[in-house]
C-alpha cells in the first residue's frame, strides 16, 4: 500500500461534512442532493458515521465507498468496535482499502440499543478506541481520526482520566481528532488546553452542530450529554412556529462559535449535516465571508 496523504493542509483551517446512511430512498435522494452541494465547496474531507449494527453498517460501506467512486470527496470512514471481532474489523478496513479509501475515524461505540448501558465488548473484540486504532495502523497506510469529548465522555469518572485515555489514543497512533457537539467554545478551549499540557500536539477538530430546531436539538444534546444553553433554547423556543426565524437564529449562533474557535487556533470546522445542506452550508458561508473580512 502506498502512504495516505495528510488529510488536511495544517497551514489552514480545514472544512469538512458528517453524513449518516439513509435509511429509506427519500433519505437517499436528501443525502446525494447534499453530497453534490458540499462537493462543490471542495472541503478537505468528508465523514460517515457508522451505524449501530445489522444493515445500517452495510449501508455505511456503501455510501462510503460510493462517494469515493462518484464524487471528488474524500470520504473518512467511521468504525466502531461494537458488535465486531477483530477478525471482522480486519475484513471491513481491508474493504475500504480495495475501494481506495485510505481515512478512517477509529471509535469504541456504544452498546446498541441503550447508548448509556454497560460496555460490552465482543468476546474476540476490542475494549477500546486505542486498540482499534492499533489494528488499523498494522493494516497498512491509513489516516486515522480519533473522538474528543470538550464535556469529557460521558462515562469518564473524572477529567483527568478522560484525558490521560485521549492522549494514549493519540499515542496509539492518531493522526487528529473531532470532538463530539458542544455548544460553548470554552469546553473545547480547556479541552484542548489540557491536551496540550500534557504534551499532546495532535490536532482537534471542533464539530459544528447547527442547531435551528430546539426539539430535536434537545434530544441529540441528551444522547450525547452536551450542556444546551439556555438563552439559545429560549429563542429558539419563542420561534418555534417560524422556522425561518429558527433557522436564522441557530445559525447565527453556531457561525458566531464557529467564528470564535477558528480565530482560538482551532485547525478546522466539522459540520454535521444531518444529510440536510441547509443549515450547514449556510453556517459555513457566514463562515468564510468573516474570514475575508
Ligand atoms: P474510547 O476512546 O475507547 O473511550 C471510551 C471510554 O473509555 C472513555 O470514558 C475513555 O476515557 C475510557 N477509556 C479509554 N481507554 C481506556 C483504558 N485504557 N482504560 C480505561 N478506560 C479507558 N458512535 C457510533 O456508533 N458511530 C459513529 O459513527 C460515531 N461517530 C462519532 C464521531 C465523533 C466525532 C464522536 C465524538 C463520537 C462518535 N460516536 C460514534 C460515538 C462514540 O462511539 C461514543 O462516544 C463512544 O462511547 C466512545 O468512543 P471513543 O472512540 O471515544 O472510545
Amino acid at each position: 500500500m502506498t502512504a495516505a496523504p495528510a488529510l488536511f493542509d495544517s497551514g489552514r483551517p480545514s472544512f469538512s461534512f458528517e453524513f449518516f446512511p439513509p435509511r429509506t430512498d427519500r433519505g437517499a435522494g436528501l443525502l446525494w442532493d447534499t453530497v453534490r452541494r458540499v462537493e462543490a465547496l471542495a472541503p478537505s474531507f468528508v465523514s460517515v458515521t457508522y451505524g449501530a449494527g445489522g444493515s445500517s453498517r452495510e449501508r455505511t460501506v456503501d455510501v462510503t465507498r460510493r462517494i469515493a467512486a462518484e464524487t471528488t470527496l474524500r470520504p473518512v470512514a467511521h468504525l466502531t468496535a461494537v458488535g465486531h471481532s477483530v477478525a471482522e474489523l480486519r475484513h471491513i478496513v481491508g474493504r475500504y482499502a480495495d475501494a481506495g479509501i485510505r481515512d478512517v475515524l477509529a471509535l469504541r461505540g456504544d452498546p446498541p440499543g441503550d447508548p448509556n448501558g454497560p460496555w460490552v465488548e465482543h468476546p474476540d473484540g476490542l475494549r477500546h478506541a486505542a486498540e482499534l486504532i492499533e489494528l488499523v495502523r498494522g493494516l497498512g497506510e491509513f489516516t486515522i481520526g480519533v473522538a474528543a469529548f470538550p464535556e469529557s465522555h460521558p462515562r469518564s469518572p473524572d477529567l483527568e482520566s478522560d484525558i490521560r485515555h485521549f492522549v494514549a489514543k493519540c499515542r496509539a497512533g492518531a493522526d487528529y481528532a473531532i470532538t463530539q457537539m458542544f455548544f460553548h467554545v470554552e469546553d473545547y478551549l480547556r479541552l484542548r488546553d489540557r491536551v496540550a499540557a500534557a504534551g499532546c500536539d495532535t490536532p482537534i477538530i471542533p464539530e459544528i452542530m447547527p442547531a435551528t430546531d430546539v426539539r430535536q436539538i434537545r434530544r441529540f444534546a441528551e444522547l450525547s450529554h452536551a450542556a444546551f444553553p439556555e438563552d439559545l433554547a429560549h429563542r429558539l423556543e419563542a420561534a418555534r412556529d417560524r422556522p425561518a426565524d429558527g433557522h436564522r437564529i441557530g445559525v447565527e449562533y453556531a457561525a458566531a462559535m464557529a467564528a470564535r474557535l477558528l480565530a482560538e487556533g482551532a485547525p478546522g470546522l466539522h459540520y454535521i449535516t444531518l444529510n440536510r445542506s441547509t443549515a450547514a452550508l449556510d453556517i459555513h458561508r457566514e463562515v468564510l465571508a468573516g474570514l475575508r473580512v
